[in-house]
């Protein structure tokens, strides 16, 4: 059996997150064979806040890596469908590696520049940036904001995101296999019509994972993030 990237809903709302997970989860499943299964915990909360979603630090058990993201009943009802599979897909993109043990070895802390090593494996690398700035969360675990602005994989969420063929090429140094590769910049949400459309074939080997397991693990970032000193909060633009 191949590993896969699955999802587990714990709270809904009119079957918005599940929606948005299925999307989100087809998008890695097309790109990616990742080295251990992802199970990526979903659920709702009720909070009177600028708060979109909060999303945890991943966790291992048993092969399995755990994520997990909630989102803000208020934001849903105000975002579409692909909107919310965005942000899943980004908090997915941390859970593949993004921000985690093998992707710190990748490039120098100081400079945000990736590594020769890293560079020589996948040559996209070389005009890429790590994030420098920013809180626990934000530096270190993203692109530059600066430099990629619109990227999916920045720390600052867009309305009109992109995806990088670098964001899924990367993903071999974080020890997945890549099914597919990315030919060129593409339009986040046009990925995502795609995705939405996908019927999902694994339902048998997903529900051979432990689904249910959970283990509550500190907060890895909220949506939006706060913006650093300095620069304008813009949080989510619209
Ligand atoms: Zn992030």
């Amino acid at each position: 059996m191949s590993q896969l990237i699955t999802y587990k809903i714990v709270s809904d709302e009119k079957g918005k997150v599940k929606k948005a997970a299925r999307t989100a989860c087809n998008f890695w499943n097309r790109f990616v064979s990742p080295k251990s299964s992802v199970v990526i915990r979903l659920g709702v909360f009720d909070e009177d806040s600028d708060t979109i979603a909060m999303a945890y630090e991943p966790h291992r058990r048993a092969g399995v890596v755990y994520g997990r993201v909630d989102f803000n009943a208020k934001y849903l009802a105000r975002y579409d469908d692909l909107e919310i599979a965005g942000t899943v897909v980004h908090e997915i993109g941390h859970t593949l590696g993004f921000g985690w043990a093998k992707w710190m070895t990748l490039f120098d802390e100081e400079t945000g520049k990736f590594k020769p090593r890293s560079t020589k494996a996948v040559p996209a690398l070389e005009s890429m940036l790590v994030e420098t700035d920013g809180d626990e969360g934000t530096a270190l675990a993203h692109w530059d904001e600066d430099t990629f602005d619109k990227e999916l994989m920045t720390g600052y969420e867009d309305a009109s995101e992109h995806v990088l063929p670098v964001t899924i090429a990367v993903m071999k140094l974080l020890g997945h296999r890549v099914k597919s590769t990315l030919p060129k910049k593409t339009s986040l949400r046009k990925l995502l019509r795609e995705c939405s459309a996908i019927t999902f074939k694994r339902k048998a080997e997903a529900k051979k994972l432990d689904l249910d397991l959970f283990r509550e693990t500190p907060l890895l970032e909220t949506v939006p993030h706060p913006r650093p000193r300095g620069r304008r909060g813009r949080g989510r633009r619209r």
